[in-house]
């Protein structure tokens, strides 16, 4: 697993630090804000940056910290790893609070939160160029004023930069329409999940009575701006039937969402602890993924497959699978040795439980 917090030394007192790292000066747009440590020495698997006469070291190699973007707190022992300069899987996360508690979060919600929207904008200034910056939570549009002003003063900065939006959906409102529809935020994707399309399904997936009623509220009120929405759906025991109704009801309701995205449940968080009741095995059972990949496909939506390995996909679907398990959290098993596929495939989770997840996995032709 790729580490996205590192052994730190050097903290400021009393201030939390954002800096790039890197190996030779540049001179480039970033680097007029000062924030650019460069790289003295390697010893010992420490890794030594100075700006001025400030050093910050670094438990990691200098090789694979080279444009980064860190963030040490003022207190602790650790630097976050905000921006990878070299990964395509890049994401902040607002705050883990959150309104609602779906059954399968693998990232439960905390009472805490910690407003880091200073550090995170000077991130994404110094992020490298083209890149696109995850927003995520908790529900990061409970912070919706401050989220609206990060982004649209970073496209102020650099408009270079696209942000995906993953959102609940269920506080946007009449007043932020005007907002949606300027340069700044024309060009967000929103990832939005819908469960079912039957409301007493969803508002019990998400733990929430009405979430569906709002949602609806939602994608009309984003039909009036040109906002781009994926529709995410987390497949389950409790949902898999619904999976064909569903995609009848996106390609009525919703024929302006680009893509759609069918996800299979991560075993972490609430994923772990309710795996026994909701993983639904799709590599013995794919008929209700296939039916509604078929609607959706005939109807122009575009769908894609989530956190399928590809062996558990029957071939002629293997071409919707996309591989989308982030860089730092993804593995691959001993059974993966000599896969035909693998330079196609996603992997699995790191925590991914042999014994406890798709019982057709791993068979494949030698190449
Ligand atoms: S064997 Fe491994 S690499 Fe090959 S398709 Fe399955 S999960 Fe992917």
């Amino acid at each position: 697993m790729i580490a996205l917090r590192l052994a730190a030394k050097g903290h400021l007192e009393g201030e939390t630090l954002v800096a790039r790292l890197v190996e030779q000066h540049r001179d480039d747009g970033a680097s007029f804000l000062g924030r650019d440590y460069q790289l003295m020495s390697q010893v010992d698997g420490w890794a030594y940056y100075i700006r001025d006469d400030h050093v910050i070291t670094l438990r990691a190699k200098a090789e694979d910290l080279n444009g980064d973007v860190i963030m040490l707190p003022p207190n602790g022992s650790s630097a976050h790893r905000l921006i990878r300069a070299n990964s395509q899987h890049n994401s902040l996360l607002i705050t883990e609070q959150c309104d609602q508690l779906c059954i399968m979060c693998s990232q439960p919600p905390k009472a805490k939160h910690s407003d880091m929207f200073a550090a995170f904008m000077l991130a994404c200034i110094l992020a490298p160029q083209d890149a696109v910056i995850g927003i995520t939570g908790g529900e990061p549009m409970l912070f919706k004023d401050q989220l609206f002003a990060l982004m649209t003063q970073v496209y102020a900065e650099r408009p270079d930069l696209t942000f995906h939006v993953l959102t609940n959906g269920q506080h946007f409102a009449p007043e932020d329409i005007e907002l949606l529809k300027s340069s700044a935020l024309s060009s967000v994707l929103w990832a939005i999940p819908v469960y079912s399309s039957d409301p007493e399904t969803h508002d019990r997936i998400v733990g929430k009575i009405g979430a569906f009623e709002k949602l609806v509220e939602t994608f009309e009120l984003l039909s009036h701006t040109p906002a781009q929405i994926e529709v995410r759906t987390v497949i389950m025991q409790s949902n898999q039937a619904h999976l064909a109704g569903l995609a009848n009801f996106l390609t009525t309701y919703i024929p302006f969402a680009s893509q759609w995205s069918i996800m299979q449940m991560e075993r972490i968080g609430y994923g772990r602890m309710n795996w026994g009741d909701e993983f639904f095995d799709t590599s013995t059972s794919f008929s209700a993924v296939a039916r509604a990949l078929c609607i959706a496909h005939g109807r122009g939506l575009e769908a894609r497959l989530f956190n399928f390995p590809l062996c558990t996909v029957p071939s002629a679907y293997q071409r919707y699978a996309v591989a989308s398990i982030s860089d730092w959290k993804c593995k691959f098993e001993d059974f993966c040795e000599g896969c035909s596929l693998r330079d196609q495939c996603g992997g699995l989770f790191e925590w991914y439980d042999i014994g406890s997840g798709f019982k057709e996995i791993g068979h494949h032709e030698e190449p």
